[in-house]
């Protein structure tokens, strides 16, 4: 097994490394032991770094909306879902889509025991979700449209400003899960009365995340009680954690969403994808829709996706797959499957996805793996 310095991580979807700055904002916040509500001195001090933490988060996701701390993306979701269906669930009609995160296909299933009824939306192929298909699964009592901003498995970036444009004429809400676009994609301009985001993949420390309100919509709380977060969310505020977040959201702005980190990026990928062609063996971009540069699925056909990232892993490098493991049960993926992919092109992804200091020299490293990893894969299959 490699040594851990040797490693080379590339699942910053699955979560992205802590960024120094956050990490230090994270410890000096942890340096005040108050409470952000008491009235001495320090609980002002720690309320003073929970507000300014706020207001730069605000930056980051759009100055004109409300900014509520959570624990993540999921709770972000849950929250933007059970408040704006309850009280009632009776004949309230949701839209989502299929290749929404496992986190909240989850909860669909427990909403329609409710007796919400609900339509997830097929993707394209390409895994796209088509704003036609929305307008047409909408209905006089559909209160709310969940649609992902890029999707975690494929990176397929879906078209969310025409979805939006389709949902103002009628009276349903938009929540966008922009988990996987929060600092590859600049937010505050996307229209949405609902963005949910989470700090662990934009390098902010993990059990912080954020919803984006529009000012005026009225949700009701999931963690009721006392009136933090303006009532929407009970307890003490996680003031390192909102630290942290908002020190990575800045950085983000500085670097990643500056013309010179895009322009890094796309670079970086058009050196991903060169090396990935030059391969002696087949391997195909899993879409041709627009993607997220940091987000590479490929298929290998021949080859199972997860012996793939193992065999990487022993070769000291951190990779996703399309697949989801359950001990012995191996399921395609149900993104890869909804797209229409036969389940052996489902079950050969592999997912790298990587961030702004990953280097030209690291990706050489993966192509050599990949080469030795893939061809003794298919050399004990008799390929
Ligand atoms: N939505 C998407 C698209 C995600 O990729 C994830 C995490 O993988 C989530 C939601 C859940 O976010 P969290 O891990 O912060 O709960």
């Amino acid at each position: 097994m490699t040594e851990k310095n040797d490693r080379l991580y590339l699942d910053h979807a699955a979560s992205s490394p802590l960024r120094m700055c956050a990490r230090q904002a994270w410890l000096n916040a942890n340096q005040f032991p108050a409470n952000p509500s008491s009235r001495h001195q320090d609980g002002m001090r720690a309320s003073d770094l929970f507000s300014d933490a706020r207001a730069t988060v605000k930056l980051f996701l759009g100055d004109d909306y409300e900014v509520v701390f959570t624990s993540g993306g999921t709770e972000s979701i849950i929250l933007s879902v059970l408040g704006a269906l309850s009280p009632t669930f009776e004949d309230v009609h949701l839209v989502a889509t299929q290749i929404d995160h496992s986190a909240v296909l989850g909860l669909y299933a427990r909403l329609e025991q409710l007796g919400v009824t609900i339509t997830l939306i097929q993707p394209t192929r390409s895994g796209l979700i088509r704003p036609q298909d929305v307008e047409r699964a909408l209905q006089p009592n559909t209160h709310l449209v969940c649609m992902q901003h890029a999707n975690n498995e494929t990176g397929v970036i879906q078209p969310v400003e025409e979805v939006s444009r389709v949902i103002r004429q009628h009276k349903a809400i938009l929540l966008i899960d922009a988990v996987q676009t929060a600092g590859k994609i600049p937010l505050a301009t996307v229209d949405a009365d609902l963005m949910a985001v989470s700090a662990h993949k934009f390098g902010g420390p993990r059990g912080i995340g954020a919803l984006r309100i529009r000012p005026g919509l009225k949700l009701a709380p999931i963690i009721m009680g006392a009136s933090h977060e303006s009532g929407l969310r009970a307890g003490t505020e996680n003031v390192a954690g909102a630290a942290g977040m908002a020190a990575a959201a800045e950085e983000c702005m500085r670097n990643e969403l500056s013309t010179t980190g895009k322009e890094r990026i796309k670079q970086l990928r058009r050196y991903w994808e060169k090396g990935l062609a030059e391969l002696e063996f087949e391997c195909t971009l899993v879409s041709d829709a627009p993607t997220l540069s940091e987000t590479i699925c490929i298929l290998i056909p021949g080859v199972r996706g997860d012996a793939v990232a193992d065999g990487l892993d022993l070769l000291g490098i951190s990779v996703g797959t399309g697949s989801a493991c359950h001990a012995s049960d191996f399921s395609p993926s149900h993104v890869l499957t909804s797209m229409g992919l036969e389940r052996d092109a489902a079950l050969s992804a592999i997912r790298i996805s990587f961030g702004l200091n990953t280097t030209e020299e690291e990706i050489d490293r993966v192509m050599e793996s990949l080469d030795l990893v893939v061809r003794r894969l298919r050399s004990i299959a008799g390929l």
